[in-house]
């Protein structure tokens, strides 16, 4: 286990099950409707890439960049797009693929932008749910799991762009943060 993380909440494992869940279910809603498959950068890559292959389905794929404006660890609920889709979404059934929704208010800025497109249906799924810090009424579709109101790193989730790559998810030392 690396030097910063308290605890393992999640093993390679764990995440591995939780996903592959996912897929299953994912494939048999979306079925014939050959769904756009959004990654939220850059925190869903790693997710984004193990979901779309437990997906036995036709889908497509796309990026999109976005950034909160203002301070750093408080989510302002306004973003901007720093990447914009490839794939026009009118008419599209839109999937958004997350890897934690906190306060939600990313999201719920993002979706009313992809909204505006008039896709054919919009979704969101993500692989962790804080829902203690919820101030949206915003409730994911597909939610892999809960998890308590603690700062998690690892499998995509960064500190200052740090430990996206730990193969598990964690809880980061507060020592780490707060020094
Ligand atoms: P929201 O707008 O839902 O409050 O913020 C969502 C974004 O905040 C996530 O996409 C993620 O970038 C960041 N975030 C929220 N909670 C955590 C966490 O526990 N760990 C990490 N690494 N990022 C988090
Ligand atoms: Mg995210
Ligand atoms: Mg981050």
């Amino acid at each position: 286990m690396h030097d910063d993380i308290q605890e393992i909440l999640f093993s390679e494992e764990d995440i591995a099950r939780i996903v592959r869940d996912l897929g299953e279910r994912l494939s048999e809603d979306y079925r014939g409707l050959n769904p756009l498959v959004v990654c939220v950068l850059k925190g869903a890559a790693p997710f984004m890439s193990d979901l779309v292959r437990r997906m036995d389905i036709a889908l497509e794929m796309d990026y999109m960049a976005v950034s909160s404006y203002g301070a750093s660890s408080q989510s302002s609920g306004v973003v901007r797009i720093m990447k914009d889709l490839d794939i026009p979404v009118e008419g599209r059934h839109v999937l958004i693929v997350e890897d934690i929704i906190d306060t939600g208010l990313t999201l719920q800025y993002l979706m009313d932008i992809l909204k505006r497109r008039n896709p054919a249906s919009l979704k969101v799924v993500t692989l962790l749910d804080k829902p203690e810090r919820r101030t949206e009424g915003l409730v994911p579709d597909y939610c892999g799991v809960r998890v308590p109101n603690e700062f998690v790193v690892g499998y995509g989730l960064d500190y200052a762009e740090k430990y996206r790559n730990l193969p598990y998810i964690g809880v980061l030392k507060r020592e780490v943060y707060n020094a």
